[in-house]
């Protein structure tokens, strides 16, 4: 079921942050699904960086060399669906390998520099709901509306072992914990547009609530928010 919401024409987009494994995307597909909106996923742009470098044999913690790869990097998303340099690259960029790298080339100036203009080109035209760290704060600060999710360490770690199970994709438990800790700590202590709660964004905690329910909770803090 989808709904269209009078919004006199303007352009809405939605900004979804919070830290890894919280939720976030299954969420924003949800809602951008309902509303018809498009949903963008800032946090495969960064891994497609990271799974370029790999294919050219380059280092993540490489700053200089990644960052030459800028220019020559075409990163598309479309329904769903992720391309770089028009290969679908959708499953390939969600190993832990590249979840990190993505982590480490995200802190590159130039890199954010790059995956921010061409996020923002993509609110200019349409209807918008993005997840990522930096979107309430840095790439649309002024957003329509502002989601900050959060959830327990330990509650993430879970989910993303089961989500991993039912992809097939090998893991183990303890060494997702370290990851997602790790990761945290690299998104909330960069420099540059590091993951931090807007002052006008609405906190929403998951740790106790299943997937409907969380969906319910953002639409309505949404709907109440955009039809006024
Ligand atoms: O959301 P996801 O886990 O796919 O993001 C991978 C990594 O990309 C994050 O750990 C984070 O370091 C980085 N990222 C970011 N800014 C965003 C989205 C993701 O720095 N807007």
């Amino acid at each position: 079921m989808t709904e269209k919401i009078e919004t006199n024409n303007r352009i809405i987009s939605i900004a979804i942050d919070g830290p890894s494994a919280a939720g976030k995307s299954t969420l924003a597909k949800k809602i951008a699904k309902y509303l018809n909106y498009t949903y963008i996923d800032t946090g495969a742009m960064y891994r497609c960086v990271a799974l370029n470098a790999k294919q050219n044999n380059i280092d993540f913690q490489d700053q200089e060399n990644v960052i030459k790869l800028l220019d020559n990097i075409d990163i598309r998303l479309d329904n769903g669906k992720v391309f770089l340099n028009n290969v679908e690259v959708t499953n390939t960029i969600r190993t832990n390998e590249l979840s990190m790298g993505a982590s480490l080339v995200s802190q590159y100036h130039d890199v954010r520099l790059k995956m921010v203009s061409l996020q923002q080109k993509m609110a200019q035209t349409q209807n918008v709901v993005m997840d990522g760290r930096d979107i309430g704060t840095y790439v649309l600060p002024k957003a329509d509306v502002k989601i900050f999710l959060i959830a327990n360490v330990h509650q993430r770690a879970d989910r993303r072992y089961k989500e991993n199970l039912e992809r097939n994709i090998e893991s183990d438990k303890e060494n997702i914990l370290q990851d997602l800790i790790k990761r945290d700590y690299q998104d909330v202590h960069r420099d540059f547009a590091p993951l931090k709660k807007a002052d006008d964004a609405i906190e929403v905690d998951t740790s106790n609530l299943s997937i409907e329910e969380t969906f319910k909770t953002v639409l309505n803090i949404i709907l109440n928010k955009i039809s006024k």
